[in-house]
């Protein structure tokens, strides 16, 4: 186990890599457009968040 802090984007369309901060909070989407977009799309499915 490393001291990575990183995740992919869960954001239909992106998976970019996120850089989580060592200290602070972390951040779930790349950008707010994701974040938005990724509330956009499991409404449009009716679902909640999927996990890949
Ligand atoms: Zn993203």
């Amino acid at each position: 186990m490393g001291g990575r802090h990183e995740t992919p984007c869960p954001a239909p369309d992106c998976g970019r890599v996120i850089r989580q901060p060592s200290t602070g909070r972390r951040r779930t989407y790349c950008s707010t457009a994701c974040r938005v977009r990724a509330h956009r799309h499991a409404r449009s499915t009716g679902r909640a968040e999927t996990v890949a």
